[in-house]
């Protein structure tokens, strides 16, 4: 450990190429070794900055081997920088197995603060920011896309994804038919490059924006999603017992909760012990 190098983990641009801080150029200049997704993507950048430190490529298909190799390096003495084609590392990219080795290993890591789509799109979506969930790309098959975001149903905070342009309008589309119609939707879009765009709305209101124009479906996207918690700490919604109440100054609470119930598909017994201790209230 006390001869160990150090493992940096430094977020690059995400657009703009000036998004990068001046501690992440030192430490790049600086490191015996630089460990990219992407060697000639990272070559662009290293270039615009006049960096000439070595680069080897670390992805998703050699990271453990080079896990392996490079921690080996890294407890030699060497100090090395994790990078990824844009963004920070191990957000929806490679690194985990590395960082988690040297970790295991007793190795410093140090992680750079930095771009991040993410937080970025976040920071300015106009959403709740107090309570948030990240979950990366949806999955591509229908049915589970779907399952995951009627799952976001009376979340009660905002849940943001990455989305492929060629994937991002079904998307859309399934939310229109998967989420509670009080649901906001913002899709950020090219954030920090020439079009960048936040469009807020409804997912309908959404999905007609990106049909108006093709142009509107390309680019890189965030689109993060804000549902309401319409659930009562009964777990009911509040639609439900508005119904019960009403009903329940009409009928006897047995039948206003049976009718209650088969509307919104809950449970008849629990929507009846939920109106008896309504009514001592
Ligand atoms: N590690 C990166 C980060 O910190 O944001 C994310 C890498 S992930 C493989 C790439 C995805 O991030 C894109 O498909 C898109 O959803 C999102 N993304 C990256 N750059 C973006 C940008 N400039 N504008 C909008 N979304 C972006």
């Amino acid at each position: 450990m006390t001869n160990s190098g150090t493992l940096y983990i430094v977020p690059t641009p995400i657009g703009n190429l000036s998004d990068i801080s001046a501690r992440a150029l030192d430490i790049l200049n600086h490191v015996d070794m630089i460990a990219a997704e992407d060697t000639r993507h990272t070559s662009r950048l290293l270039s615009h900055y006049s960096i000439t430190t070595s680069t080897i490529s670390m992805h998703d298909h050699n990271e453990a081997a080079r896990s392996t190799q490079l921690s080996a390096k890294l407890l030699s003495g060497q100090n090395i920088a994790l990078v990824s084609d844009a963004g920070t590392p191990l957000i929806s990219d490679p690194g985990f197995i590395f960082v988690r080795d040297c970790r295991e290993k007793n190795i410093p890591v140090i992680a750079l603060p930095g771009p991040c789509a993410l937080t970025t799109a976040l920071s300015a979506s106009g959403l709740p920011t107090d309570k948030f969930t990240f979950h990366g790309f949806l999955p591509v098959k229908q049915q589970a896309k779907a399952e995951a975001l009627s799952s976001l149903k009376n979340s009660g905070c905002t849940t943001v994804f990455y989305e492929a342009p060629r994937r991002v309008r079904d998307t859309i589309m399934a939310c229109h038919e998967n989420l509670q119609v009080d649901h906001e939707i913002v899709l950020a879009k090219e954030i920090s490059k020439t079009f960048e765009t936040y469009k807020q709305g409804s997912a309908q209101s959404i999905l007609e924006w990106l049909e108006a124009d093709p142009v509107h479906q390309k680019g890189e996207f965030v689109l993060m999603v804000y549902c309401p918690n319409n659930l009562t700490k009964d777990g009911a919604p509040q639609e439900a017992i508005a119904l019960l109440e009403l009903l329940s100054k009409e009928l006897p609470l047995k039948k206003a909760a049976g009718i209650t119930a088969a509307h919104y598909g809950l449970k008849k017994n629990a929507l009846y012990e939920l109106g008896l201790s309504l009514k001592q209230e």
